[in-house]
């Protein structure tokens, strides 16, 4: 009988198989036949989406992106194991060769990442992350890197090299309580802030190109009040902040959606989410009237690079 490709999780036959543990995440090494995938849906707007790995470390609780598991126990299992595309460097290479034979005068805008974390904890050991940005920046793409990871400054050689890079760092929620309520493998809200001063500092060193910053509130998870106008005030670091709702659950199995384990969190929050429509518009406000030079954008028009 074949050896199962991912060990205690069963319905898929090997290419092939390597196994280790970062933390209590299972890692898996996997040959990917691509690596750019065309945008839709909320990033219709970029020519593509790259993602180094498959799954994710964070696992946080209202991960849309646990719907694109492999299998359902996988699925369950979101967190908990992550698989990294071993060939990526050589096949985003042959890919960005092929679009500039068909686009020779056109750089693709690429949004990395639509499905996982690309600076997720796994990135310090494997650098998968960096050997593509080494790799792009040969291609001069619109580059924009979604994350909530402060492993991210790494790269400042890299990041600081590039002419059209937006940085969205994730930052749901303002109060640390809400975050480990709801997300509690990710990285602390300060860690992320300090991430983009150390981002900024750094590119200003190097006099290199300063990227565009946006924080993502998205979705917006509840902020206390007594954290709310501090936390308003530190966003004023970015150029653009955007704010969402929960990504809608319809309950069917393989639909991306807020997950269940995220339902069952904002029960905690009725103080909040009782009167969910107005919680997101006085937020919505409050952004609009204490950060008058900053862009304030919701959903999908918040996701674009210009
Ligand atoms: S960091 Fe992003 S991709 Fe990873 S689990 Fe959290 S929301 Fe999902």
């Amino acid at each position: 009988m074949a050896k199962s490709l991912y060990e205690g999780y069963g319905d898929e036959t090997p290419k092939k198989f390597v196994r280790e543990k970062f933390g209590d995440t299972n890692v898996y090494a996997q040959n990917a036949k691509s690596l750019l995938t065309k945008a839709t849906g909320f990033i219709a707007a970029y020519d593509f989406t790259l993602n180094p790995y498959r799954g994710c470390q964070y696992g946080c609780s209202y991960c849309y992106a646990a719907a694109f598991s492999p299998n359902t126990k996988m699925r369950q299992d979101w967190g908990k194991w992550v698989i990294f595309k071993e060939n990526a460097v050589k096949v985003l290479e042959k890919e960005l060769e092929s679009w500039y034979n068909k686009h020779p005068h056109q750089p693709p805008k690429i949004y990395m990442s639509s499905v996982t974390d690309p600076y997720q904890p796994l990135e310090s050991k494997h650098q998968l992350t960096r050997s593509l940005l080494e790799v792009m920046l040969e291609y001069r793409p619109t580059l924009v890197i979604q994350t909530r990871s402060p492993i991210i400054t790494r790269d400042i050689d890299y990041l600081q090299r590039f002419q059209h890079l937006r940085i969205n760092m994730s930052i749901p929620t303002g109060s640390e309580a809400v975050r480990r309520d709801f997300e509690p493998r990710s990285p602390s809200i300060k860690a992320r802030l300090n991430a983009i001063v150390k981002i900024k500092q750094g590119i200003d060193s190097f006099k290199g190109f300063i990227p565009k910053f946006s924080i993502t509130i998205t979705p917006l998870l509840p902020t206390l009040t007594t954290d709310e106008d501090a936390f308003i005030q530190k966003l004023a670091i970015a150029d653009r902040v955007v704010i969402q709702d929960f990504h809608p659950n319809n309950h069917r199995s393989l639909v991306a959606g807020t997950r269940q384990e995220a339902e069952n969190i904002k029960q905690r929050y009725s103080w909040w989410y009782d009167s969910e429509q107005l919680s997101y518009q006085r937020f919505k406000q409050k952004l609009l009237s204490q950060l008058p030079g900053v862009e304030i954008k919701e959903g999908k028009d918040g996701f674009g690079y210009e």
